[in-house]
């Protein structure tokens, strides 16, 4: 068997039509998405440069805040205050990684849950239990769009993921679990990983180490999601997923780069809309 791609840019693209349309039923007013960073960093600058894109693909308007080097988690706090206050701003992201020093918990919480596009507060965290997420955290929203864009039956599948952070593997294991699926959920402490992965009808891999999982560790036929970004030795990106190994053994599967990331920028364009939408 050789996987079929589940072509994120693509996914994308099409979300992005639906979204063109949503954005345009909101009415001539600007819809304003804030994007917060302190200091310069490369990858963060590719993801801001990315959502911009994207963004303005769409019809939303982004402003970019950039803070110096050396601002504190009160000061950051400050900001976001400020932002809260401007109606005209929909939506409110903070870009990662943040200095040292600067707890990401204690900024997610300061965004008003209102405008928290990236779904990381406590209160938005909170509502996906409830199947209520008005704005679901978007890589667990990317993820779970990408499974069910396969088409397959979540009700009773195996379904595995790998990683328990709270902004990826756990919001994730609790999007599928709504579909009736069987979830599993690996970590840092699971004992013989590949024995879990290798009965796994949907397996979603986020830890953050480069081909951690091989062909020989997925079911034939799985539906496999890699959520993780590392930089390869050749300085490349690569998934969690070891490609070359798995592809051949997959049903479906996602690239990395193209896969997972482009249908989060989506998820968080489609959250900013519903945010403006919710604050008229
Ligand atoms: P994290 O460091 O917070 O969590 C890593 C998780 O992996 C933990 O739950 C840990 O228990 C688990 N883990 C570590 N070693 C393991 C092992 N040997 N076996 C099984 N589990 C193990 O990372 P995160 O923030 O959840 O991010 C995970 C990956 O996803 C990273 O590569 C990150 O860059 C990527 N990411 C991608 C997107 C996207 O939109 N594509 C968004 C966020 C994060």
């Amino acid at each position: 068997m050789t996987a079929k791609i589940l072509d994120g840019k693509a996914i994308a693209q099409e979300l992005r039509q639906l979204l063109r349309a949503a954005r345009q039923a909101l009415g001539p007013s600007e819809v304003r998405l804030a994007s917060v960073e302190i200091g310069q960093n490369p990858a963060a600058d590719v993801y801001v440069r990315n959502q911009r894109r994207a963004a303005a693909d769409v019809g939303i308007e982004m402003e970019v805040c950039n803070l110096p080097l050396g601002t504190t988690e009160a000061q950051l706090v400050t900001a976001i205050q400020a932002l809260n206050r401007r109606d005209e701003v929909a939506g409110i992201i903070v870009q990662r990684p943040l200095p040292i020093g600067i707890d990401p918990r204690n900024v997610q919480s300061a965004i008003d849950p209102h405008k928290d596009v990236e779904g990381m507060h406590p209160a938005n965290m909170g509502s996906i239990l409830y199947r209520e997420p008005l704005l679901p955290p978007c890589t667990a929203a990317a993820a779970q769009h990408l499974i069910v864009s396969t088409g397959m039956d979540l009700r009773g599948a195996e379904t595995v993921v790998v990683g328990h952070s709270e902004i990826v593997g756990k919001p994730i294991a609790v999007l599928l679990l709504h579909h009736l699926s069987t979830v599993t959920v690996c970590h840092v402490g699971t004992r013989n990983l590949s024995e879990h992965t290798r009965r796994a009808d949907i397996l979603v891999v986020a830890v953050g180490k480069a081909g951690l999982v091989h062909g020989d560790m997925v079911k034939p036929g799985a539906c496999v999601v890699d959520v993780g970004i590392n930089q390869g030795p050749d300085g490349r990106i690569v998934g969690d997923v070891h490609f070359p190994s798995t592809a051949p053994v997959a049903g479906w599967l996602t690239p990395v780069p193209g896969g997972v990331g482009p249908v989060t920028v989506a998820m968080l364009l489609r959250n900013t809309l519903r945010a403006a939408g919710a604050q008229v």
